[in-house]
């Protein structure tokens, strides 16, 4: 699954391809016919990344929605405006062919044309995204602040606030040395907004690298591998020298170090659940 990082920088890549002309839309698989028959010959707008969803806009209103899921993979190819255009590989749902790019879309988890009107239901629906300038965050604060759920659960629902991956979860609760199980209701408005920074910070990095980095500080010199974390899939902590322990937080792998991120005061947290106790 990719990380909201990797559709941040899809958006950025494919908008330098795709925004501002007019495209061939088809399906050469055939299983988005109608819908690229809609969008054939219009001029596309903006392509832009709202958590792990793609929306290519049009300039009739209407948007093609493309999530990836596990399996979906774009395939991008530079052209000159006469060669004829790469034979699709495999089964190409959707090709987006402007004059100096084809964009192919193989296997996404969704696929489909959205009015207006379903445009904005969509994104109503999906949390505050860390990456996007015009986020609310308060609107994830509010969720959080009202919620029993573990805070290692929360930041990852894309409803609650999108574009945390699992390797991200880990990483920026580490760095924030909050414990995977507080209680949505037990952090402060101070601690999430350092949380939201942060994560908008890593994530910003993430995007423009290609690459999750959450290691402050240069890279060593000829650093043999791209990513750099702190305790995501380590034996260790690089602050206390601890062991790192291995979770899960609903079926997913995560790391956490119990010095630095000690467990949270439940009583505390009870506390403020029910103050006329
Ligand atoms: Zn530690």
């Amino acid at each position: 699954m990719p990380e909201g990082h990797t559709i941040h920088r899809a958006a950025r890549d494919q908008r330098k391809m795709l925004a501002g002309q007019v495209l061939a839309v088809s399906s050469p698989q055939g299983r988005f016919e109608l819908g690229a028959a809609q969008l054939d010959g219009q001029r596309c707008e903006e392509v832009e990344a709202y958590g792990k969803h793609l929306l290519y806009r049009f300039e009739s209103g209407e948007a093609l929605h493309i999530h990836l899921g596990l399996f979906g993979r774009f395939r991008k190819s530079k052209r000159k405006p006469d060669a004829p255009l790469p034979d699709p590989r495999g089964a190409v749902r959707v090709r987006l062919v402007s004059d100096s790019h084809a964009v192919d879309i193989n296997g996404p988890a969704i696929c489909e044309l959205l009015e207006p009107a379903g445009i904005e239901r969509l994104t109503a629906r999906i949390g505050p995204d860390v990456l996007r300038p015009d986020a609310e965050p308060a609107r994830a604060f509010a969720r959080i602040a009202k919620s029993r759920a573990p805070i290692g659960r929360l930041i990852m629902d894309q409803s609650v606030m999108a574009g945390i991956g699992n390797i991200y979860r880990t990483e920026i609760l580490w760095r924030q040395g909050l414990h995977p199980d507080l209680p949505g209701r037990a952090l402060s408005p101070e601690a999430f907004e350092r949380l939201w920074e942060d994560a908008a910070a890593l994530l910003a990095i993430g995007v423009k690298r290609n690459a999750i980095i959450t290691v402050d500080g240069a890279p060593p010199s000829r650093s043999r591998y791209r990513e750099r974390v702190n305790i995501f899939g380590k034996e260790s902590c690089p602050a206390c020298e601890g062991p790192v322990e291995r979770i899960e937080i609903d079926g997913r792998r995560a790391f956490l170090c119990e010095t630095c991120q000690p467990a949270p005061d439940v009583s505390v947290a009870l506390k403020k659940v029910s103050p006329a106790a």
